[in-house]
């Protein structure tokens, strides 16, 4: 089963790099030489570190159980289990995931001018223990912890937690000048089609993103939601959408939803745990023996979860 998860781990990785280097996923029809089990150790560390600096004081601790499984320790108490280790098809993911399904396939921070294949969708797996205990576990909690966010004229409610609402100021503090620049910018930004709205994903019983006040829809276009249209359509306005909206949101820990194969393109989220996969350990060489390598280590804070995972899970 291990052995599964690492091969699963591994397509990921050489789906991802075949996007950054725009070969066909197609290709994807190699052999591929089953690596050890240091590399799912070593990954699992990465989530998790990722996870401690991107949500820095909701995780306290880590634990390995006798049988093995690995749970991280919020604040409040609450355990969360990294990977239940059960092998589960896509649909069973997004429905009943683990931390490692969430984390499994990489935000990609290049730009694409192609729709991502369908089943490729890194951030659309939201494990809901772990939101609840972070911006809110009902929507009475949720709604106390919203605050203003102004954009433009008009101000939108955002989660106050974990920086949640600061990221979207900083965000709307780069693209406002860009805006009043550029009309065809503007035209893709306002107006705002909505931030805080505690409802379920359309067709699911899954809360929503917007449900914890961590994603904004910015201007509609008919052709922006993979269950509005076509493909092809999709595509289209995915290609004319502006790059410099998207590299703002990005810098600022945003995903957005233009780079999943279910494509949601006028929607960013507040996602800091990939974004920080992405950026410190996917664009370079793999080195299990240094699993932390890539990340900044100046940092006594990062220093201190590193010990941490060395000490727990070592
Ligand atoms: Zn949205």
């Amino acid at each position: 089963m291990v052995k599964r998860k690492i091969k699963v781990l591994l397509i990921n990785l050489i789906v991802f790099i075949l996007c950054a280097k725009n070969i066909p996923v197609q290709a994807i029809n190699v052999i591929l030489v089953e690596p050890s089990a240091n590399f799912y150790e070593a990954t699992m560390k990465r989530d998790i570190l990722c996870l401690m600096i991107a949500y820095q004081g909701y995780i306290t601790d880590i634990e390995r159980t006798k049988e093995g499984f690995v749970y991280i320790i919020m604040k409040s108490g609450k355990r969360i289990i990294y990977d239940d280790k059960k092998v589960k098809e896509i649909k069973e993911k997004v429905q009943n995931p683990d931390l490692q399904d969430m984390m499994e396939q990489v935000y990609p921070l290049f730009n694409i001018t192609k729709l991502m294949p369908s089943d490729f969708n890194p951030g659309r797996i939201r494990v809901y223990d772990f939101f609840n205990e972070v911006y809110g576990g009902s929507e009475q909690q949720v709604v106390s912890n919203l605050t203003n966010v102004k954009i433009g004229y008009k101000s939108h409610l955002f989660n106050s937690n974990n920086k949640a609402s600061e990221a979207l100021q900083s965000a709307t503090q780069e693209l406002i000048p860009v805006t009043e620049k550029s009309s065809f910018i503007y035209s893709f930004v306002f107006p705002i089609s909505g931030t805080f709205n505690y409802r379920t994903i359309h067709g699911t019983d899954r809360l929503s993103a917007h449900a914890y006040g961590i994603a904004i829809d910015l201007a509609y276009d008919k052709n922006d939601y993979w269950n509005w249209t076509s493909r092809k359509e999709g595509e289209k306005r995915l290609a004319l959408y502006p790059k410099e909206i998207i590299r703002i949101f990005e810098k600022n820990n945003f995903i957005w939803g233009g780079k999943w194969g279910l494509f949601d393109i006028l929607h960013f989220e507040y996602r800091p745990e990939l974004i920080l996969k992405s950026r410190y350990f996917e664009n370079q060489s793999y080195d299990i023996k240094k699993w932390y390598s890539g990340m900044p280590l100046d940092n006594a804070v990062v220093e201190d979860y590193i010990r941490l995972i060395e000490e727990k899970l070592n």
